[in-house]
């Protein structure tokens, strides 16, 4: 386990048969697709990674990829940072065959060979998490949309912690 750069081809098999960890760093700058999105190039993406083999034999990568970015503003058209954070819940799967047996509630990926390459994996689930449209919440230029409204329902939502809070007063007596 390390904290240096992330490392380009894994053997995600051998790693999940000895239960490895991956906690590495990646600049946004080696994953072109994911950069398109972005308005610069200059943020670092923390990733983590378990590796492992859950009971039915099935070798997993799970972990997940967090960082700021910069988005374009799609109202004012300046920066806006973005907090990504993308999950990994994968089942590695020989075949699209072999894909298909997985259960659901993992993501297959396709490992054919023995190596992996880890960055347009992690490049393809940061694509996946981070919104298409990025905005500031308070954003100088004010257009006619609804979202103020939006805004509103959120609130009316009760905080779960504040239940809890008060959940852990009455156990204490
Ligand atoms: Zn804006």
């Amino acid at each position: 386990m390390s904290n240096g750069p992330i490392p380009k081809k894994i053997d995600p098999r051998k790693m999940a048969e000895r239960g490895a960890q991956i906690s590495a760093e990646v600049a946004v700058s080696a994953m072109p697709e994911f950069c398109d999105m972005l308005a610069d190039q200059d943020a670092r993406i923390q990733v983590e990674l378990d590796f492992s083999i859950d009971e039915q034999r099935i070798r997993l990568i799970q972990g997940q990829a967090t960082g700021q970015v910069n988005m374009i503003c799609q109202r004012c058209l300046e920066p806006v940072e973005i907090t990504v954070a993308a999950t990994f819940n994968l089942g590695i799967a020989a075949s699209e065959e072999a894909a298909k047996q997985l259960p659901r509630y993992y993501d297959p990926v396709i490992v054919e060979a023995e190596e992996l390459e880890l960055i347009p994996l992690v490049q393809e689930e940061l694509i996946l998490s981070i919104p298409h449209d990025a905005y500031h919440e308070d954003c100088s230029i004010q257009t006619s949309f609804g979202e103020p409204e939006t805004v509103a329902t959120e609130s009316k939502k009760p905080n779960p912690f504040s239940v809890l809070a008060n959940l852990k007063k009455a156990d204490t007596k």
